[in-house]
């Protein structure tokens, strides 16, 4: 049975693992934390928003806000559940 293995718990690994399951196929999801963390991480769980907990604006008009809404085009799992607990901040997009 064909398997993939996904190293690394934050966004872009949840996010992978995410839709390799989507699609039916079996994912294993290493993550190293709590055992042991880098030095720019400091939650135990997954999917970490480093630093601070800002995915900057929604606005199309720039890159961070143009990227979130490509990967809701693209049926992105985790950008809805940001959506989701999202609060206000101006333009950025806090979670
Ligand atoms: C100081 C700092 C501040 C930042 N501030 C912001 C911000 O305010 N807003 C923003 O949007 N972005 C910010 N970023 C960028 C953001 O952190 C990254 O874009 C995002 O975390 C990248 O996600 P990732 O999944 O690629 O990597 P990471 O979040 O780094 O995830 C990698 C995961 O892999 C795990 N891992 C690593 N090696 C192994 C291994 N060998 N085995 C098992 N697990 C492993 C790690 O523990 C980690 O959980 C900041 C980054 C830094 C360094």
């Amino acid at each position: 049975m064909k398997e993939i293995i996904v190293i690394g718990g934050g966004l872009a690994g949840c996010e992978a693992a995410l839709q390799i399951a989507k699609r039916k196929i079996s994912v294993k999801l290493y993550e190293m934390k709590p055992v042991k963390f880098s030095e720019a991480h400091s939650n135990k769980n997954l999917a970490e928003i480093v630093c601070s907990n800002s995915f900057k604006s929604n606005l199309i008009t720039n890159a961070c806000g143009l990227l979130k809404e490509e990967l809701r085009m693209l049926g992105s799992e985790l950008i809805p559940i940001a959506d989701k607990v999202k609060v206000p901040a101006r333009t950025s997009f806090s979670c």
